[in-house]
């Protein structure tokens, strides 16, 4: 039981349902496509890392159910290690409502399910995986405290520690505290710094805000403005690759796990920014999350 990247995190199924327009309160309508596939952060994180190359485990928890034996068959066609995904008989799986108009704008009911029961017992049975990460890898679609236990114990075996802070809320200054890299998009920097986040310059802003409430390393996504990332060495910005983008879901997890692979690689990190936007820049040129995440041989070669 080792593992290169360690994600402890939410796994859900992703119910699809596509529509003329969203129903009004009270309203009945006939749509037109359902599908059901693997989602939740922490699992598309797992997902992007094992594709970019990192050997991936994911600690989390599963309902005794359909949709659960479904996420746990994907980890493992994915490659991901899921001893540590625990299988709870009081709950059910974790779903996400989502419906999709045909202006592709969508709207997302989020049933935590089963990820509400991962407790900090979770994690510490799952020491051994943990002491073996190079990095471990959370999100905040788990409960805070299971959160905080992990990054606790990553960083007492020696693991770099990565919080994806999504979705966005207040987080105690004991738990950024245990953070090397907080990963956050523009509503979620907003939501913690206070300050807007529309464009590099105001990230900056942000991220000088963010290091003063004790988070070292910060990297602000902007969508197709790239990446400001607030280093030891002062602040960096790293535009996005321009492509045709047709579905921006899950450009984020794709991200996260892409530059975690890359880092737990030993990469440096303007390789690792590099390789975690080319990654995204194509899962957005492909429609769905998980599916849209390209494999490592995919990504154009780095340039210095
Ligand atoms: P989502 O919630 O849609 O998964 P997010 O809001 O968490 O995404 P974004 O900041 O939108 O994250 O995107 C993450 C990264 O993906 C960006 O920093 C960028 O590298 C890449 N990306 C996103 N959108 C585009 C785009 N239109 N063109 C190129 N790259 C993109």
């Amino acid at each position: 039981d080792t593992a290169e990247v360690v994600v402890v995190g939410s796994l859900n199924m992703d119910l699809v349902v596509r529509t003329p327009r969203h129903p009004v309160p009270g309203e009945t309508l006939l749509g037109h496509g359902f599908a059901t596939t693997p989602g939740g952060k922490g699992a598309n994180q797992a997902v992007a890392a094992a594709r970019l190359g990192a050997a991936t485990a994911m600690v989390g928890c599963l309902g005794d159910d359909t949709h659960g034996r479904a996420l746990r068959d994907n980890l493992s066609q994915q490659g991901i290690c899921h001893q540590a995904v625990r299988t709870s008989a009081a709950g059910a799986t974790g779903v996400a409502m989502i419906q999709v108009d045909d202006a592709s704008q969508n709207s997302i009911v989020v049933i935590p399910g089963s990820n509400a029961e991962l407790t900090p017992d979770d994690v510490d049975a799952a020491e051994a995986l943990l002491a073996s990460a190079k990095l471990v890898v959370c999100q905040l679609e788990v409960p805070l405290e299971t959160v905080c236990r992990a990054l606790e114990r990553a960083r007492a075996h020696g693991a770099t520690t990565l919080l994806n802070a999504a979705p966005a809320m207040a987080l105690p200054g004991e738990l950024l505290a245990l953070v090397d890299w907080l990963v956050v998009n523009e509503s979620e920097a907003e939501a913690l710094s206070g300050c807007p986040v529309a464009d590099p310059d105001q990230a900056a802003r942000a991220i000088a805000r963010l290091q003063a409430l004790g988070c070292r390393r910060v990297l602000i996504t902007l969508g197709a403005q790239g990446v400001v990332a607030g280093l030891e060495s002062g602040l960096h910005h790293a535009p996005a690759r321009p492509v045709a983008a047709v579905d921006t879901t899950g450009a984020g997890d794709t991200f996260v796990g892409a530059f975690a692979a890359a880092l737990a690689r030993g990469a440096e990190v303007a390789t690792a920014l590099q390789e975690g936007q080319a990654a995204a820049a194509i899962a957005v040129t492909r429609p769905g999350a998980q599916a849209a995440i390209p494999h490592r041989h995919e990504l154009p070669p780095v340039t210095p």
